[in-house]
């Protein structure tokens, strides 16, 4: 069977990786792809967001599957676009991804089915917002309702930062018409834990857990980014805290989202917060698999992804066979110098030879091929570097080794990948 799959980065890469393994696998398209995915995969020259070329290149290829990796299409539809056309689809349809799309539908969803989560009011004034974030206490959440690429968040230590977010949000406009309204919610604490979920309607088949280091620098600090680094299992995250989120939170709100006429078929991302009483509450959900916590978790897949997500699409997934290794992964992420904000493309990557060698997967996020056909940045996190091992601090080792031989001007990591899972 012939596979398209949609988006640029390195969950695609692991999403392609993982398909081609399948006996079953035929011809793996990817739209738009990197460079890495071009080797197991042929690239075709499309943009996530040009349904109607898409479709029409499904058609003429005969396409059995379509696997669409990122949030933007989803929420604009793409999944209604082959599914009108007959074209089998791994994905959520836009009804479906608006629990991802809009923070406000998902928070309301939550609180209409009693699924704990933090506390929160929305608002699409900005002087009832202000007048609301005045009398509360901080630390505060702020959130602008739509797709924000991840930077729509503020999480406000004082309050001149949380007045300051909302201007910008609502008043300077600078997500558009994302941050037409706003959700303003309680300060969680404790520790975040991400379970992705193969999900088809009330069906709910939970992935391995993984956490992920969002902000640039060691320690947690500086700017958030897409993920500079993953690791999975958690070791110190006991078992039944992860049953109480599955059984809590991520089952009943699949089983909501039927009730609200919104069946979800597709993964299910639920970003989650440990209090130190160990009760999880929900932070948010999203439409798809993450990245980068996708590198860490489907090399943990001893089944096929592609009987998974054929069975999603044929409604057997309640049957479908979904076993994990007990190996623990790390993914380490190398990012061009700059990055979250603006860095230099195209230039040279030496050492993936040694990396593979030292025995990591490489997945590619920015990469491209320079005009002699060698190995350029393209983006602003170039590479994961994953190490698999028999314990976290194997699989670490061994990641950071691999890392170590990759060399591209600037290039910056963070070291401290997975420290937390070693105490
Ligand atoms: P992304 O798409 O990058 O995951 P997002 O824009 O959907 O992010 P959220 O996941 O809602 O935003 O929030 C981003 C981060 O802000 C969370 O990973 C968490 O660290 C922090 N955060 C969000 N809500 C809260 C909260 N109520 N209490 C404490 N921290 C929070």
């Amino acid at each position: 069977m012939d596979i398209l799959v949609i988006g640029a980065g390195g969950r695609e890469h692991a999403i392609c990786w993982s398909l081609a393994k399948s006996p079953k696998a035929g011809t793996i398209y990817c739209a738009p792809g990197n460079a890495g995915i071009g080797e197991l995969a042929e690239l075709v020259p499309i943009q996530v967001n040009e349904f109607d070329k898409l479709a029409a290149f499904a058609e003429e290829k005969r396409i059995g599957l379509v696997v669409v990796g990122p949030d933007d299409p989803l929420a604009d539809g793409i999944v209604d676009v082959f599914e009108a056309k007959k074209i089998p689809v791994f994905g959520p349809r836009k009804n479906a991804a608006h629990i991802e799309g809009s923070k406000t539908f998902m928070k309301d969803l939550l609180k209409k089915y009693n699924i704990p989560t933090a506390a929160y009011e929305k608002f699409d004034n900005y002087e009832q917002a202000l007048a609301y974030l005045q009398s509360r206490p901080v630390p505060i959440v702020i959130k602008a309702d739509g797709l924000a690429a991840g930077k729509g968040v503020t999480v406000a230590f004082t309050r001149d930062e949380a007045e300051t977010a909302l201007k910008s949000i609502m008043i300077d406009k600078v997500f558009g018409e994302s941050g037409s309204q706003v959700v303003i919610e309680e300060f969680l604490e404790g520790q975040e834990m991400s379970i992705l979920s193969f999900v088809d309607g009330e069906t709910v088949r939970p992935m391995a857990a993984a956490q992920d280091h969002k902000q640039v620098y060691d320690g947690d600090k500086g700017p958030n980014t897409g993920g500079m680094g993953t690791y999975s299992p958690l070791p110190h995250i006991a078992d039944s805290i992860i049953e109480e989120a599955i059984e809590t939170i991520i089952k009943p709100t699949a089983k909501a989202m039927v009730a609200e006429g919104r069946p979800f078929r597709g993964v299910l991302f639920a970003g989650l917060m440990i209090a130190p009483d160990g009760k999880p509450k929900t932070i948010e959900f999203n439409a798809r698999f993450g990245d980068p916590e996708t590198q860490v978790v489907l090399p943990r897949l001893k089944s096929d992804l592609l009987d998974i997500f054929l069975a999603a699409v044929n409604g057997t997934l309640d049957q479908a066979e979904i076993e994990w290794s007990d190996e623990a992964a790390v993914c380490v992420v190398l990012a061009s110098g700059g990055y979250p904000a603006s860095y230099p493309k195209g230039l040279p990557i030496r050492g993936l030879d040694e990396a593979g060698a030292a025995g990591a997967l490489v997945f590619h996020a920015g990469t491209a091929r320079g005009k002699g056909g060698e190995l350029v940045t393209n983006g602003g996190r170039v590479l994961g570097v994953v190490g698999l091992g028999k314990t976290i601090a194997e699989a670490r080792d061994k990641a950071y080794e691999a890392a170590g031989s990759i060399a591209f001007e600037g290039r910056h990591q963070r070291t401290d990948i997975a420290a937390k899972a070693l105490v």
